[in-house]
């Protein structure tokens, strides 16, 4: 039998970004031990990278906003099939986690009076976003990180042991989550450099792994964001829901090609950026659907007055949500308006000086200065749109973030999960999102931890998730990893891109079925020690059957929502609105049903005028909301 490390905790962290680190913390404040576990260093995650900033209705900025008014956008922006209790305890929580997060040591940028600053964003009706520059991500995980630190500290004081009730394992990929049964038993994996095995023995494991980026080729996603986590629980007998729903974020560098698909921050529109084609049109006009037009301004005067005096000018169209300015880009480059290099222009050299502008967005100063030789203080960016977020992902509990789907013990929280974003997911959403959901995650983990009779791993269920690491290693003519991943980000970006239609996502479906037998045998050269292509191949089963999801669920959903565009039925259906497509696997096969939606308390409906919701609900819906008592 090949060696295996074991080691024994209350909980098990899958992930080291925001979501992971906040749950983290709870289940250790809790009393709980606890393992985090990250398959890249620590410290580095998306987390790290986010830029613009935490959305949480503090009303330090215009003392109009309120849980109420930020629970609406949220709903607006996800197109209304967000999970709404998910969207109302984040709405309600996320400004005092943001607090918390001052009392770990965090140091958010000010406003003249010395409150936490918000920033505008894209559908918040008002500046919510909490920001330190456009370095938000880094300070919220240095944050958590010091108060892991001194939760460490606190256990050498008391245990004489840094790690005796919290403890890191960096460069740690975890491959299965183990069972007894229909309950958590642990997570099992390897170490990324010594390619040695690892079992964490565990009654309640939180998810917190992000993103699936990388199954796309333009994306601003990194190598680490393979749909680990969603894989690992659709195999443990979990949900996925939404999964046709991913965000293509509308600015991604495109230029030069071997830093196509990173990131240029929300922020710079919200700061003042504008979008040109390269006849020099500010085209966005063109583009405020009929469910925004009394938001959004009609003129470029009235746009740039609204920066100054937001209360009596309507926002600018570049500020729609994101989903909208992607496919206008899109359509922009198609229709031959697009820049050589295949982007729209974002200007932000012409609207402030160039002071302000290395003073508010340092970090996109550099990124073009050392990737592109392009000084953004003299001249527009090149940009288009990137895969960069995911909408889908394990169906849970709102209130306890547990998994559904028949299995105990499992949690998510973070962009592993589902349900909170709807169809489409606001800029500044996910880091409040994470910080919500991470600590009630935290929380119910370690409580789900504190009693019972501990589950087994059994010595058969240790062997198989060894043999199926050891696989590529063991097998001789399979497939490279690295063609086969190329192979998948061509099915996927090709056919289930950002326009889709009937008959390319049918063909997608037959060339990731063909796909499938080819992951099965890969195989991968040389031995455990670091080898990157033995960790592809181990990733990319996960990429595939998350992959298979969301074409499944993008041939299903005949409509057009938020993430979702098919060209061949260009409406939002109020009838799929209610509805939520359901991913699980039965053995191999991915299945797909359908699911009602939970439905809004009427007190939370009534925060909608008639109007607005008669562009979203059926006729059947409307009649119960004109019903609705006073
Ligand atoms: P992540 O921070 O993505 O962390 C995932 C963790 O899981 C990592 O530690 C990873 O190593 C680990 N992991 C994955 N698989 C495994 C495995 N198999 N075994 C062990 N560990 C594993 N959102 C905002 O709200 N505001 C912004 O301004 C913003 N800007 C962004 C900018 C960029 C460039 C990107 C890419 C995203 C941005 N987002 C922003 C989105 C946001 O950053 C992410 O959605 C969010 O950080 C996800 O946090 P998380 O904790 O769920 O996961």
């Amino acid at each position: 039998m090949t060696r295996t490390e074991r080691h024994r905790y209350d909980v098990v962290v899958i992930g080291a970004g925001g979501a992971g680190l906040r749950a983290a913390i709870e289940a250790r404040l809790a009393g709980r031990k606890t393992a985090i576990i990250s398959k890249s260093l620590f410290g580095k995650a998306h987390t790290v990278m986010a830029e613009g900033g935490a959305a949480a209705a503090l009303g330090n900025v215009n003392s109009r906003d309120n849980w109420m008014v930020h629970f609406r956008d949220t709903m607006r922006g996800g197109k209304f099939l967000n999970n709404f209790r998910m969207a109302e305890l984040h709405a309600k929580e996320a400004p005092d986690r943001i607090w918390e997060l001052e009392t770990y040591g965090a140091l958010f940028d000010r406003t003249r009076d010395g409150r936490i600053s918000q920033r505008n964003f894209g559908g918040h009706e008002y500046p919510r976003l909490a920001h330190v520059g456009d370095r938000t991500g880094l300070e919220m995980i240095r944050t958590l990180q010091q108060k892991i630190v001194s939760l460490q500290q606190e256990d050498f004081r008391e245990f004489g042991d840094y790690d005796a009730r919290l403890r890191v394992f960096a460069e740690t990929t975890i491959t299965e989550l183990m069972l007894d049964g229909d309950r958590i038993a642990g997570a099992f994996g390897y170490y990324r450099e010594s390619g040695e095995f690892v079992l964490f023995e565990a009654p309640a494991v939180v998810l917190a792994t992000g993103g699936v980026g990388k199954s796309y080729k333009v994306t601003s996603n990194s190598w680490e964001y393979t749909g680990d986590g969603h894989a690992l629980a659709l195999r443990a007998g979990a949900n996925l829901i939404n999964m046709e729903f991913l965000q293509f974020h509308p600015t991604g560098m495109v230029w030069p090609p071997s830093v196509k698909g990173i990131l240029v921050t929300e922020s710079v529109r919200g700061d003042g950026g504008v979008l040109k084609n390269s006849d020099g049109k500010r085209f966005m006009f063109e583009y405020v659907p009929d469910v925004f037009r009394k938001q959004y301004a009609e003129t470029e005067e009235e746009a740039d007055r609204w920066y100054d005096d937001p209360d009596n000018n309507r926002r600018p169209p570049e500020l729609l949500p994101r989903d909208e300015v992607a496919r206008a880009i899109n359509t922009e480059v198609k229709e031959g308006r697009g820049t050589p290099a295949g982007g729209v222009y974002l200007d932000v050299s012409t609207r402030m000086p160039a002071e302000t502008i290395r003073k508010r967005l340092p970090s996109m100063y550099h990124q073009f200065k050392e990737l592109a030789d392009v000084d953004i203080t003299a001249q527009p960016m090149e940009v288009g749109p990137t895969c960069h977020y995911v909408m889908g992902g394990v169906e849970v509990d709102p209130d306890t973030a547990a998994a559904l789907g028949g299995v105990r013990g499992l949690f998510a929280a973070g962009e592993v999960s589902g349900g909170m974003h709807g169809s489409n997911r606001l800029g500044g959403n996910s880091l409040s999102d994470l910080l919500v959901f991470g600590k009630r995650a935290g929380e119910h983990a370690a409580f789900h931890a504190s009693g019972g009779e501990r589950p087994r791993v059994s010595a058969e269920a240790l062997e198989a998730a060894v043999a199926t690491a050891l696989g590529p290693l063991e097998r001789t003519g399979g497939d490279n990893p690295y063609h086969l991943q190329q192979e998948l980000q061509a099915i996927m970006g090709d056919l289930v891109g950002i326009i889709r239609r009937e008959a390319e996502l049918s063909e997608a479906l037959k060339r990731l079925h063909e796909l499938r037998a080819r992951v099965a045998t890969v195989g991968a050269t040389g031995g455990r020690r670091y080898n990157p292509g033995w960790h592809l191949a181990l990733d990319l089963r996960n990429m595939l059957v998350v992959s298979e999801c969301t074409a499944r669920a993008a041939l299903e959903r005949a409509e057009s929502r938020g993430g979702h565009t098919r060209e061949d039925f260009p409406a939002m259906d109020p009838a799929w609105r209610q509805v939520n497509l359901v991913c699980a696997l039965d053995g191999d096969d991915v299945t797909l049903t359908r699911k009602p939606l939970p439905r809004m308390r009427p007190e939370l409906l009534r925060l909608f005028d008639r109007g607005e919701m008669s562009k979203y609900l059926t006729d059947e819906e409307l009649a119960e909301f004109d019903a609705l008592p006073e």
